[in-house]
């Protein structure tokens, strides 16, 4: 059992006995997500390397029988929300409800809910960090995706929970985000990464127990968020779009290295960049993996995988300029200190690093880092399993 659900779970209770009154049904918890290396390429059919994190989303949940949903977050900008079912379609909500009301869209427009579902109550309680690329709103979506089949009596595979959730976020929360967050958070496995092949969606899970290896991984939260993060998103996924046409190919997962010289006398000078970054970023995730598949990380075999993380942040900053200032100064400051490797994770322009350190080191790393940036919140992450019923 994760603790780290479990406490989720027990403050989602609360907040339900509190706001409703009565027990919950049952409490269901999905975790937020680092994406370890392999980034900006879920959505040019590539390779992804994330782990659940031991912070989760959970939701205390009952059923109704009035046709209406009742929300309430300690972690939302409302009080308790009604939305009757029957006004559930895109557009409809512009808060931190458009998510959960998103999920029960998406899963009842495949059918993934009893014909019979009249409705929920539902409260959330959360210690995954909102906004910061720790992939908050996947957590918020796979906890009420299992909460509303459980209630409905309809069990769900991880694989249709990510699919429908990820809809769900594209569709009715309008965010366009690529399949990485919801298949990290739905099939995520305690003390193991998830490869994830983009593409067909096949999914290897290799172990990474850091603690055992005498590792940690430190998350480094900038708490900036600039504002133009999400047109910069957009604009990446139409250039990957667009350069993939002009390759010919159906998506720059089909590029190697070997490719390169011929897309410089293809692409403009920046396109060029954008490609480099994905096709050297997916060679990186698979150099990862071999180096999992050899055993723990200690040695030469640490030392070549902080580098792969190292190599990823220079990629990113500098080919496909997603970083940013304060990014840079935490993941410069990371390895001053002694991290093995450290990069920024999740869209970017904002957001968390990650640095891989050893336990010894943890302390002077982190020092290290605040000293740099004195606004960013440290604390370490252990890998831990994906979306379930806690209770
Ligand atoms: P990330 O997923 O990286 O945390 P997003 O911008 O994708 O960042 O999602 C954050 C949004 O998800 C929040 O603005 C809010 O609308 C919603 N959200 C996430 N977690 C919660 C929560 N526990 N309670 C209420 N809303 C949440
Ligand atoms: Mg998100």
């Amino acid at each position: 059992m994760s603790i780290a659900a479990q406490t989720s779970a027990d403050a989602a209770r609360k907040i339900f006995e509190s706001v409703y009154g009565g027990a919950p049904t049952g409490i269901w918890a999905a975790p937020g997500r680092v994406n370890v290396i392999g980034e900006h390429t879920d959505y040019n059919e590539g390779f992804v390397l994330p782990m659940g994190i031991d912070r989760y989303t959970a939701v205390a949940a009952a059923p109704r029988l009035d046709g209406v949903l009742r929300l309430i977050s300690s972690g939302g900008s409302t009080g308790v929300v009604e939305i009757p079912l029957a006004a559930i379609e895109p557009g409809a909500q512009q808060d931190w409800t458009a998510y959960p009301a998103g999920v029960a869209w998406a899963l009842s427009g495949a059918g993934a809910l009893a014909p019979g579902f009249t409705g929920a109550d539902l409260a959330y309680s959360s210690s995954v960090p909102v906004g910061s690329g720790l992939s908050s709103s996947a957590a918020l979506e796979c906890a009420t995706g299992l909460a509303l089949t459980g209630l409905a009596g309809q069990p769900i595979s991880p694989a249709e929970l990510a699919r429908l959730t990820q809809l769900a976020e594209n569709r009715y929360a309008g965010v366009p985000c690529g399949p990485l967050d919801q298949l990290s958070s739905a099939f995520a496995a305690a003390d193991a990464v998830l490869h994830i092949d983009t593409r067909s969606f096949d999914i290897a899970i290799h172990p990474f127990a850091l603690a055992e290896s005498g590792l940690a991984l430190l998350v480094m939260n900038t708490k900036v968020q600039h504002s133009h993060g999400e047109s910069g998103y957009a604009e990446r996924r139409a250039t990957c779009e667009a350069a993939a046409r002009t390759m010919e190919v159906s998506a720059l997962r089909d590029l190697t290295s070997a490719d390169l010289e011929r897309a410089a006398a293809k692409l403009d000078e920046v396109s060029l960049r954008r490609v480099r970054h994905v096709v050297t970023e997916n060679e990186r995730v698979s150099r990862f993996v071999s180096l999992l598949q050899l055993g723990p990380l200690e040695g030469p075999r640490l030392n070549s995988a902080g580098e792969l993380l190292t190599s990823s942040h220079t990629s990113l900053r500098d080919d496909y300029e997603v970083s940013c200032e304060e990014l840079d100064v935490v993941v410069d400051a990371a390895l001053r200190g002694g991290a093995h490797g450290a990069r920024m994770t999740g869209g970017g322009f904002g957001g968390c690093a990650i640095a891989l350190v050893s336990a010894d080191r943890l302390d002077r790393v982190a020092e290290t880092v605040s000293d740099a940036l004195p606004g960013a919140e440290l604390f370490t992450v252990a890998a831990d399993r994906g979306a379930f019923q806690v209770y």
